[in-house]
C-alpha cells in the first residue's frame, strides 16, 4: 500500500501519463513541467530519499533507472542533443516528495548553477 503520491500512481490509484513501466521502475511525466520534456522516473520500491540507497542492494534497480532515462531520452528525440537527470535530497535539496525518483529534463538549454 501506497504512502506518498508516486506510490498511487504506482498502484494506479491516481492518474498519471505513464511513459515507461517494467517490474523495477515506472516513468511519467511531471505534473509541473521544467522543459519540454520532464519525467518522473520512479522505483516500485518504496525508498523514501538517496540516502537509503544501498549501492550494493540497489545495484540492479539503480541500472533499471538509468536504462530507463537513457531509453525514455531517445524515445522523446533528446538523447542527441542532451538532457537532465536530476535527484533531489531532502529539504535542502529540493525534494518535495518522498519516494525516490529521478528527473529526466531536456529539450531546452540547461544552466548551471542551478537554482
Ligand atoms: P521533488 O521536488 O520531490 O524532487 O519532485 C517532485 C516532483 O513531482 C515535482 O516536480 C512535482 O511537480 C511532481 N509531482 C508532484 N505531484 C505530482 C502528481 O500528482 N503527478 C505528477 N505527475 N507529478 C507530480
Amino acid at each position: 500500500m501506497g504512502e506518498t503520491i508516486f506510490s498511487k500512481i504506482i498502484e494506479r490509484e491516481i492518474p498519471a501519463d505513464i511513459v515507461y513501466e517494467n517490474d523495477l521502475v515506472m516513468a511519467f511525466r511531471d505534473i509541473n513541467p521544467q522543459g519540454p520534456v520532464h519525467i518522473l522516473i520512479v522505483p516500485k520500491e518504496e525508498i523514501p530519499t538517496v540516502k537509503e540507497i544501498d549501492g550494493k542492494k540497489h545495484a540492479e534497480l539503480l541500472g533499471a533507472m538509468f536504462d530507463a532515462a537513457n531509453e525514455i531520452a531517445e524515445k522523446e528525440g533528446i538523447a542527441k542533443e542532451g538532457f537532465r537527470l536530476v535527484f533531489n535530497c531532502c529539504d535542502k535539496g529540493g525534494q518535495e516528495v518522498y519516494h525516490l525518483h529521478m528527473h529526466l529534463i531536456g529539450g531546452r538549454q540547461m544552466m548551471w548553477p542551478p537554482g
